[in-house]
């Protein structure tokens, strides 16, 4: 299998030295001091694990033989989706906005795990599902762009209206250019099913921080005015520096009922 990247597992980012690890574990905090006094930072630290929940979610992202995490199987149209059997958690977004990098960085503790890519334009795209232990599942949305064919709008439709136990939807947003126009259809769709869901901005480690400041403070704004099913509180990740990652991991385990005791700050 694949070694894991250097800051995939907790023990290594807790020897670092404060700053950093604050900026690992809670990039979005570590933007707080960059703001203008008096800004609103509320929404910054909605959930805020403490270290034994982010313990506690990563040992569900590490697998060991009591505990598998699995590829379970893909489909292209709900009636080949595997039972709804556990609480379920999807990502979407656009074509490149970092979604399969993610889910590795998600699982780097489980290098068996294979997170399939299919860019092969013409290839049919599919909705991968995973299963970690007895749990939860994770899904892996087709990506979307400008070229989405009709019958790829209408499996992501069809699944984000049927899915009884999907418990929450992750919409990936590029943290270096931002909210686009795909972006809003996306939003648009959740918003009229009524789905929960929250944004994460991925790359970071691309951005400048003024570029990132200011699509955090954009992105939030946006959010605060137009939508009621989006999470407050922004995910900040880089699947190469492994920053949010930690986080990410501890956000899906409480909202697939994992993470029972996340102590409030
Ligand atoms: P997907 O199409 O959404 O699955 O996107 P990928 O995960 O394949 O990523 C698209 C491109 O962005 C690839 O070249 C990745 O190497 C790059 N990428 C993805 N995540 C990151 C990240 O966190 N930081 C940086 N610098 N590049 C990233």
């Amino acid at each position: 299998g694949r070694a894991s990247p250097p800051l995939a597992a907790l023990s290594q980012v807790l020897r670092l030295e404060r700053s950093r690890r604050t900026g690992i574990v809670f990039p979005l905090q570590k933007l707080e001091r960059y703001l203008a006094p008096g800004t609103d930072t509320a929404r910054f630290r909605l959930f805020q694990p403490g270290l034994a929940a982010l313990q506690r979610a990563e040992a569900l992202f590490r697998s060991d033989r009591g505990h598998p995490i699995d590829y379970v199987s893909s489909a292209v149209r709900m009636d080949h989706a595997p039972p709804p059997a556990l609480p379920e958690v999807c990502f979407i977004g656009r074509s490149n906005v970092g979604k399969s990098s993610l889910i590795r960085a998600l699982f780097s503790l489980a290098p068996e795990v294979e997170v399939r890519v299919s860019k092969t334009p013409g290839h049919t795209k599919k909705m991968n599902f995973f299963k970690v232990g007895k749990y939860f599942t994770l899904v892996d949305m087709p990506g979307y762009g400008y070229r989405a064919p009709q019958d790829f709008v209408e499996m992501v439709e069809a699944y984000l209206q049927e899915r009884r136990n999907l418990k929450r939807t992750f919409l990936l947003v590029d943290g270096v250019v931002g909210l686009q126009k795909m972006d809003n259809i996306a939003v648009e769709m959740l918003e009229e099913f009524g789905i929960p869901y929250v944004m994460v901005l991925t790359k970071i480690d691309r951005a400048s921080r003024g570029v990132l400041l200011k699509n955090v403070l954009e992105i939030q704004e946006f959010v605060k005015e137009n939508t009621q099913g989006c999470f407050p509180q922004l995910f900040l990740v880089s699947s190469v520096e492994f920053s949010g990652v930690h986080l990410l991991r501890s956000f899906v385990a409480h909202v697939t009922g994992n993470l029972p005791t996340v102590e409030a700050s």
